[in-house]
């Protein structure tokens, strides 16, 4: 029984997201975000002292990593090891850290199973940076939401401030360019689009306009 994917890959703040919530919400199907899976396996390193940089070390974390998704109305709860560690996920230093440890090939493998498993009836939306081109690289249903660095940096300080925190946008940017030349560059898995993906560059769209987008190219291929 096959059911069907699909996945939304492009840089970190492009607005997959709230895209991805949108479209489960809407098609009532499952959602994986794929980097939340790497920020748990670097949130798991830093607790246990593990060297980030050792494969070796990893590798055994990764696969016997022990985290659950619980749905909670329309939020997902991150339980690590019996613990809510939805909010520190979600920091810049857990989000640097998810992408050095995901630049290691047998770290990347070591999660494929658990990523494919999300893969149920009535169907899936991937949300990554890898979805269309190595996790479900037959997905029914491709897109690659991309955004200018400035306008993703923004967006975050403006996410980041409607939560009382305060922001420097240079900081903020340097951060976002840093991690996706690592996303984009790395030798296994690089941040690129499919060559069957729908490529849409968010700059100056609305999510509603992103959306509808998405749904008119949905609406088309299955
Ligand atoms: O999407 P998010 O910012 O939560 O992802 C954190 C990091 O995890 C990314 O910068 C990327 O390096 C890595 N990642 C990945 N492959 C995915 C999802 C995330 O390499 N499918």
């Amino acid at each position: 029984t096959h059911a069907p994917v699909i996945t939304v890959d492009g840089p970190s703040g492009a607005g997959k997201g709230t895209l991805c919530m949108l479209l489960a919400e809407k098609l009532g199907w499952n959602l994986l975000d794929s980097g939340a899976i790497y920020r748990v396996l670097a949130l798991a390193a830093i607790h246990h002292g593990v060297d980030i940089e050792s494969e070796d070390a990893l590798v055994p974390l990764a696969a016997h990593l022990d985290v659950q998704f619980v749905a909670e109305g329309e939020l997902v709860k991150v339980i690590l090891e019996g613990e809510d560690v939805s909010d520190t996920l979600r920091t810049e230093e857990v989000g640097n850290t998810a992408s050095k440890v995901a630049a290691l090939p047998r770290v990347r493998e070591a999660l494929l199973r658990r990523q494919r498993a999300f893969s149920e009836a009535p169907g899936l939306v991937a949300d990554g940076r890898d979805m269309g081109t190595v996790v479900f690289p037959g997905a029914e249903v491709k897109i690659f939401l991309d955004a200018s660095a400035e306008e993703r940096a923004t967006r975050r300080m403006n996410q980041l401030q409607k939560k009382g925190l305060d922001v420097n946008f240079g900081s903020l940017l340097s951060e976002i360019q840093e991690r996706d030349y690592r996303d984009r560059n790395r030798a296994v898995a690089p941040l690129r689009p499919a060559d069957d993906a729908l490529v849409l560059d968010s700059t100056e769209l609305s999510i509603e306009q992103v959306l509808e987008k998405v749904l008119a190219h949905i609406d088309a291929k299955l």
